[in-house]
């Protein structure tokens, strides 16, 4: 440690003018050069602790203590989300104007949680939410900025909308089955309610069912690991038969483990039939609508009485920034108002109080990083880096297909490609396993059905074909490795 004393307050305007130029230096270096580092962590489990001490320090320490700190104790121990050689999950959001939007954000330090905690906040986020559900050609009902009763609002993750929409499905249920049977009790209500989505949907709708406490059914889908109306009707047809009520559907829109869409054409019509609430989750493949080409694939959005998309997906922002909209924005308030004194201000009712769409009170200025992203890559830059990701999935998937050990799981339709060696998963497991060893590029497996597959994720905004082909040459070296150690009995 040095010797030098810090001066106080920790940190004054000018020296953060100064240290922060320095660290956006730092930043622009981590993210130009990143490829030079192995793309996943070479340390073990608890490595952290034995770097830093036990407990945080009596006496204030330098900013170069603290920043020195940084390649010490944090990047060994750091997977490289933004490296071209990054090819696990799905794309990670980043920009440096989405950056900026963050730091701006955090600057301000709002926590909007109503109009008044910060008009612009609000203001912002219900016109830049118009604005990307106008670029996805959303239908106007889900739209705020119109004499509907619908909008957007933005929630740090996939998961919130989906428990947003969940739970504000249950309390509109139990509300109508109140007023068809007045002396039923909201658990009576509860206990027999049935919420619906598909064997490929992500496990954050079992979670949101759990929270809300109610059960779930997860259907089969068909050959492409779509949902139909047929298997949805029949499952429904089954439930009322027992007394249950279905009341909610999630239908998927580029399911996790392979980018699958469900048929929303049959599942919609059906849903409002019924009239039960269909969400609809398209955390990672919404951005892609944007795209005039990948826009069918929404058709059947306005039967939805919500939808969501992760922005800090695949649109340029960092996390976190998952959009959502509703029809009815009165479902949501209905089930999340509640009005202290201390949070009233005079405009109430006449303006958009964004706590009440939300689970947390809190809320960050995130509509700045969005805005910021939008204007400034425009739709024509957000859709040109679209297309590039499908395309480097394309020329993945060519070269799999060159090479008849291989074989392409599931059909490539977005940046995305499933793919696995011919013959027993454990061929494929131990292939895996070997190239993520190598720390020089990193996947993560899915099951689709019984089948184990490799998910080759096009995710960093700046790789390349050149990275592509890369990627393709290890893979192959380890196949090499893994068959000829079968061919020998190893
Ligand atoms: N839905 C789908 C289809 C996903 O792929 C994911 C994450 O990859 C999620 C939901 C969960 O996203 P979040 O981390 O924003 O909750």
């Amino acid at each position: 440690m040095s010797e030098k004393k810090p001066s106080r307050p920790p940190m004054d305007h000018d020296e953060f003018r100064k240290i922060g130029k320095e660290t956006v230096d730092y930043i622009a270096d981590y993210l130009e050069t990143v490829q030079t580092r192995p793309v996943y962590p070479g340390v073990q489990p608890g490595y952290l602790r034995g770097l830093i001490p036990a407990e945080a320090p009596q006496d204030p320490e330098t900013w170069e203590d603290v920043f020195a700190d940084v390649e010490r104790v944090i990047m060994p121990g750091v997977t490289h989300w933004h490296s071209p050689d990054f090819h696990a999950y799905f794309a990670p959001g980043n920009s440096y104007p989405s950056q900026l939007g963050d730091m701006l954000c955090n600057a301000l330090g709002c926590v909007g949680f109503s109009w008044a905690a910060s008009p612009a906040c609000t203001e912002l986020e219900t016109v830049v939410l118009d604005w990307l559900g106008k670029m996805l050609q959303l239908p106007e009902h889900l739209l705020a900025g119109t004499a509907g009763a619908g909008g957007g609002v933005i929630q740090g993750t996939a998961s919130e909308a989906i428990l947003v929409a969940l739970l504000s499905a249950r309390t509109r249920i139990i509300r109508r089955e109140q007023e068809a049977d007045p002396e039923s009790s909201d658990h009576d209500v509860m206990k027999k309610l049935v919420a619906y989505t598909s064997d490929q949907a992500h496990s954050c709708v079992d979670k949101a069912a759990m929270i809300a406490a109610v059960k779930l059914r997860k259907l089969p889908t068909d050959s492409d690991f779509a949902l139909r109306g047929t298997t949805l009707s029949a499952a429904m047809d089954e439930d009322r038969a027992n007394g249950l009520i279905p009341f909610f559907c999630c239908a998927t829109l580029g399911t996790t483990p392979s980018c699958a869409f469900d048929k929303l054409l049959e599942i919609g019509p059906l849903c409002c039939e019924e009239n039960m609430w269909l969400h609809i989750d398209a955390a990672y493949a919404g951005s892609a609508f944007i795209c005039p080409e990948y826009r069918p694939l929404l058709d059947g959005v306005e039967f939805a009485d919500s939808f969501n998309l992760n922005p800090h997906k695949w649109l340029r922002v960092n996390f976190d920034c998952s959009t959502m909209w509703v029809r009815n924005r009165a479902d949501v308030v209905d089930a999340f108002n509640v009005d202290p004194l201390y949070l009233r201000h005079d405009n109430q009712g006449l303006v958009t109080d964004y706590r009440h769409w939300q689970i947390p009170l809190g809320r960050r200025f995130r509509s700045l990083k969005l805005w910021f992203v939008l204007r400034m890559f425009g739709v024509k830059g957000l859709q040109q880096y679209i297309r590039k990701h499908v395309t480097l999935a394309k020329v993945f998937e060519t070269l799999v297909l060159s090479d008849g050990r291989f074989e392409v799981s599931a059909k490539v339709v977005m940046g995305l490609v499933c793919f696995r060696l011919k013959g027993p998963n454990s061929l494929s497991e131990k292939l895996l396993q070997k190239i993520n060893e190598t720390r020089r590029i990193f996947m993560v497996p899915a099951k689709l059905r019984d089948t184990y597959v490799i998910r080759f994720a096009i995710c960093a905004a700046t790789t390349e074909s050149s990275d592509i082909v890369h990627a393709w040459n290890i893979i192959r070296e380890q196949a090499d490795e893994v068959l000829t150690g079968v061919q020998n009995g190893v």
